[in-house]
């Protein structure tokens, strides 16, 4: 039934665009995931809030996959790159007083990063990142996780949601890719070392690096016990691999200093996007000088081109983002403290209906499994009932609480939700469980 907050309903702005956009734009998005079934447009944010084209309000967990990390339109970010537009330009030669500000910021913040280099996108900051691990070990294997997601690209486009029977072979996302690139990408099981130690077995002195996000947040919130990344350092180690943490989502979200902070262990290669820069699209690569230095045009022997890496809007908006938590630490404690709040109230909800439904998170991210616990790995999120998360999806849509309409993803609290923003929630997702019992 159309409700306040029905994007679905055929006189609806969005609705006319959605049908606009199709005759130009294949599917009529930029990106598939954006795609839902639903003619979703909005016209603005403001806040823990956004607004669609017919003027709904939604509190906002989606936060654009996570870009989104103090808000939207968050003055914080906006005044200085507004202050930034008009100003600065692109040249296409040398280096920029900002270019130098973003690396040392990135730098201080990251435990593992002596040296930095900014990309565009999370997509091109792990295509480097595997390419530089290739050309520094001399190997040609990349070992993945069942359910991580590290973009488009060729080496790392497949295994993010696939059948069971499907875990261990090729699973592409896209047509097109390489048969190369493709058996070159060998899968792991998260939270299995045994399943990444025979592959160590299988291909001695083969696998240049293994590729993870610390929290597999892709699928929800797979959290690593901290064995499994204790024995990934160990393990990569003693095999002259090295560990790439892609800290896309987990970085500058979980901690200033990203998971590795949190978790203790020093990965090689740490790759960042998303929230960086609250919605500004860029992206990074930290490591070592000894490995980083590979990037050098004269002394190093890895490609480092791209017209557009360290644009001046992009590292104004990553600066500030930076600046901004590290001056006010207490955004961690805050957006940690209503995840909390949010997942302990869907427990205490998802116990008192009897639901065979799992909480998972962490920090401020939190994800509902339509699926009984315990949820430690992969193989535990084929029990998921993906119908009903999509009934939940949409009924809390048309309540005015914009979640990941995938199951098996996560939603994020930014650094502009408030307690009351959640316990609302908690009262709407009562509602909508509740009904679907
Ligand atoms: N790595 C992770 C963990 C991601 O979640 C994503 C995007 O969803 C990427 C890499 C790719 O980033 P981008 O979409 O900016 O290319």
């Amino acid at each position: 039934a159309a409700s306040d907050h029905d994007p679905r309903g055929s006189s609806t702005r969005g609705w006319a665009l959605q049908q606009a956009a199709a005759e130009v734009l294949p599917g009529g998005v930029n990106s598939a995931t954006r795609y839902v079934g639903h003619p979703y447009a909005f016209g603005g944010g403001d806040g823990a809030y956004v607004v669609d084209l017919d003027g709904n309000r939604y509190l906002d967990y989606h936060a654009a996959f996570g870009a989104i990390l103090l808000g939207h339109n968050s003055p914080v970010v906006d005044d200085p790159v507004r202050a930034a537009v008009g100003t600065l330009d692109l040249f296409g030669l040398g280096v920029t007083e900002l270019e130098v500000e973003l690396a040392t910021r990135v730098i201080e913040a990251i435990p593992s990063a002596e040296m930095m280099i900014a990309t565009m996108s999370g997509s091109e900051a792990t295509a480097q990142a595997v390419r530089l691990a290739r050309a520094a070990t001399g190997r040609q294997l990349l070992v993945k996780f069942q359910g991580g997601f590290h973009g488009w690209h060729d080496a790392v486009a497949r295994n993010v949601i696939s059948r069971p029977e499907l875990a261990y072979g090729h699973d592409p996302l896209s047509a097109g890719i390489l048969d190369t690139a493709l058996e070159s990408t060998l899968i792991a099981e998260f939270n299995d070392l045994d399943s990444v130690r025979a592959l160590f077995e299988q291909f001695p002195e083969r696998i240049a690096a293994v590729i993870m996000e610390p929290i597999p947040h892709n699928v929800g919130a797979l959290v690593p016990t901290q064995e499994f990344v204790d024995g990934l350092r160990a393990l990569t180690s003693e095999h002259g691999s090295l560990l790439i943490f892609d800290e896309v989502i987990t970085g500058f979200r979980h901690a200033l200093g990203g998971y590795q902070e949190i978790c203790g262990v020093r990965p090689d290669l740490t790759t960042f996007g998303k929230g960086m820069a609250n919605g500004y699209p860029i992206g990074g690569l930290a490591g070592p000088r000894s490995l980083m230095e590979r990037f050098d045009g004269q002394k190093g022997d890895v490609l480092l081109a791209g017209t557009f890496n360290g644009y001046a809007i992009g590292a104004t908006a990553a600066i500030a983002t930076i600046d901004h938590l590290r001056a006010n630490p207490d955004f961690y404690t805050r957006t940690h403290a209503l995840g909390e709040r949010m997942r302990s109230g869907l427990a205490s909800i998802v116990a008192e209906l009897g639901l065979e439904a799992t909480v998972a998170g962490f920090g401020g991210v939190f994800s509902l499994y339509f699926a009984a616990g315990p949820i430690r790995g992969y193989r535990d999120l084929m029990r998921n009932d993906d119908q009903a998360y999509a009934g939940f999806h949409r009924r809390m849509t048309d309540k005015g609480f914009l979640m990941i309409p995938m199951s098996l993803k996560r939603n994020h609290v930014s650094g502009s939700h408030t307690e009351e923003d959640v316990d609302r929630t908690l009262d709407a997702a009562r509602d909508v469980l509740a009904g679907m019992k």
